[in-house]
């Protein structure tokens, strides 16, 4: 049998990783581990730019850690993305949280995810940075699987199956 030469990451390649990601103090604020790994297509802006980088031309088994910088995590902070909206804005059956995430339209009629940042009687203060814009992101990454996308994932941008997209 001939030896194959492991794959490696590169664009249109389905990967499936663990990881844990924690802020600059250590603390864990996401984790695979323990749950179901993250499947994500490579070259298709899934996971946040610096990562994506980082795993080019890796391969199964390797276990990187990492320190994103957050112009390559989920961007710098910009206080003018945070306004004060009326609870009206929002549909009444939904019980508002801090963390929830709507879709909306920006003025230019572009889609934008706002998030919740608090909600104060008849006014809701939203978000329109990431909840990790502007902070350092460290991740432990190990990774599990690589594979070829399919042509159907290439065009949807995102994988199926077990740990990926599921469509409804
Ligand atoms: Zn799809």
């Amino acid at each position: 049998m001939a030896e194959t030469a492991p794959q490696r990451i590169a664009d249109g390649k389905v990967v499936t990783i663990h990881y844990t990601l924690t802020n600059e103090a250590g603390e864990t604020l996401d984790s695979s581990r323990g749950q179901d790994p993250l499947a994500y297509l490579h070259g298709a802006r899934n996971i946040v730019p610096g990562l994506e980088r980082e795993l080019l031309g890796k391969s199964v088994g390797e276990r990187l850690e990492l320190r994103i910088p957050p112009e390559e995590g989920y961007g710098a902070y910009n206080p003018k993305g945070v306004q004060r909206v009326p609870r009206d804005a929002f549909p009444d059956d939904v019980e508002l949280e801090p963390g929830m995430q709507f879709s909306a339209e920006d003025e230019s009629g572009r889609g934008v995810t706002i998030w919740v940042a608090s909600v104060e009687g008849t006014v809701v203060t939203i978000d329109q940075n990431h909840p990790l814009a502007g902070k350092v992101l460290c991740f432990d990454v190990s990774i599990e699987a690589i594979r070829d996308a399919t042509l159907e994932e290439m065009s949807h941008g995102h994988p199926h199956g077990p740990h990926g997209h599921h469509h409804h």
